[in-house]
C-alpha cells in the first residue's frame, strides 16, 4: 500500500503537546502542515517553539540549518477550520473528551475534502464512537502516536469497527515514511501501550498511597533498577495529569468499573489543584 505523497497537506488540530510533536514529524517528512488550535496565538507560538527545539539540533550538529528552514516553512498556522478544507489527513490532537473530538470530527466532515483521512490521536477512546456520528464513519481511524512525537518510535494505528483494512495500511505506510514504527490494533480500550500501561501507573500510586517509598525513590527503582526509561511519576508528569487522569477514566468506564483500572484518587487531586506535571510547573515534581 502507497502511503501519502509526500507534498500531501496534512492538518493538525490541537497545538499542545502531542499536535506540536506530531506537526514537526510530519513538516521533516516532506508535507506542507496546517496547524490549528482554538486558543488565539497558540498555534503560531506552537511553531515557534518548533523553531527553537530544531534551532537546538542544529547547534548539536544534528541536523542542518537548511533542513531546519525548510521544515519550519512547511508549517503554517490555520486559524479557522476552513483553512484545513485542502488536507489530504487531518490528524486531531485535541482534548481527550469524547464528545469533544466527536464534535469536532462532525464539523471536519462538513469542511474536509470527501476522501480526505480523519485519523485521531486518542489515547484509549473508541475509535468506534468517535467515527459513529459521522455519515461516513469508515474515513476515521487512530493514529496514536507516543510523547514526545518527535522522539517515539511507536504509532499505534487504531482500527474501528467501520476502519476498512486499506486505510489502516495506508497509515500505516505513512508512519513508516515518516521514520515510525507503526503497529496495527483494533480499538479496544486504551489499545495496546496504554492498556499495558495502567497497572504499571496504577501500582506504583498505591505503593505511594501505602508510604512504601516517596515518589523520587520508586522512580529511581523503575528506571535505574528495572530498567524503565522513566519510572510512574516523572512519566505521568510528562504526560500531563489532565491527560492521564482522563485516559485512566475511559478505559475504566469502557471495562464497567473493572477495580484493576480504577483511577487513584492522588491522580484525580493534582488535576483538581491545577498540578498538571511539566506543563504547569508541578506535579509529583516542581519544575518551576
Ligand atoms: P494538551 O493539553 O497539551 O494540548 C491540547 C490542545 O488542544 C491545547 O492546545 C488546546 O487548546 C487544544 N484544544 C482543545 N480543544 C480544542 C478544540 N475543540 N479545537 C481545537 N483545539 C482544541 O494535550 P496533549 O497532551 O497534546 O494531548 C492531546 C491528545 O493526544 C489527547 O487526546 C491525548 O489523550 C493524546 N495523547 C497524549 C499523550 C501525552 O503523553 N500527553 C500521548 C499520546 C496521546
Amino acid at each position: 500500500m502507497h502511503p501519502l505523497a509526500s507534498n500531501a497537506i496534512v492538518a493538525v488540530i490541537g497545538a499542545g503537546a502531542m499536535g506540536a510533536g506530531i506537526a514537526q514529524v510530519a513538516a521533516r517528512a516532506g508535507h506542507p502542515v496546517r496547524l490549528y488550535d482554538n486558543r488565539p496565538g497558540a498555534a503560531a507560538q506552537t511553531i515557534e517553539g518548533i523553531d527553537r527545539q530544531l534551532g537546538k539540533l542544529v547547534e548539536k550538529g544534528k541536523l542542518g540549518a537548511e533542513a531546519r528552514a525548510d521544515t519550519v516553512a512547511r508549517l503554517q498556522p490555520a486559524d479557522s477550520l476552513e483553512a484545513l478544507a485542502d488536507a489530504a489527513l487531518v490528524i486531531e490532537a485535541i482534548v481527550e473528551n469524547l464528545e469533544v473530538k466527536r464534535g469536532l470530527l462532525r464539523q471536519l466532515e462538513e469542511r474536509c475534502a470527501a476522501d480526505c483521512i480523519l485519523a485521531s490521536n486518542t489515547s484509549s477512546l473508541s475509535i468506534t464512537s468517535l467515527a459513529a456520528g459521522l455519515r461516513h464513519p469508515e474515513r476515521v481511524i487512530g493514529m496514536h502516536f507516543f510523547n514526545p512525537a518527535p522522539l517515539m518510535a511507536l504509532v499505534e494505528i487504531v482500527s474501528g469497527l467501520a476502519t476498512p483494512r486499506a486505510l489502516a495500511e495506508r497509515l500505516y505506510a505513512t508512519a513508516q515514511a515518516w521514520g515510525k514504527q507503526p503497529v496495527h490494533t483494533r480499538s479496544t480500550p486504551g489499545f495496546i501501550v496504554n492498556r499495558v500501561a495502567r497497572p504499571f501507573y496504577a501500582e506504583s500510586l498505591r505503593l505511594r498511597q501505602e508510604g512504601a517509598a516517596d515518589c523520587a525513590t520508586l522512580d529511581a527503582l523503575l528506571r535505574d533498577v528495572g530498567g524503565f526509561r522513566m519510572g510512574a511519576f516523572e512519566l505521568t508528569d510528562l504526560i500531563g495529569h489532565d491527560v492521564n487522569y482522563a485516559v485512566t477514566r475511559s478505559v475504566f468506564d469502557a471495562y464497567y468499573g473493572d477495580f484493576r483500572f480504577q483511577p487513584s484518587l492522588i491522580q484525580k487531586e493534582l488535576v483538581d489543584a491545577g498540578r498538571l506535571g511539566r506543563k504547569s510547573g508541578h506535579g509529583f515534581y516542581d519544575y518551576a
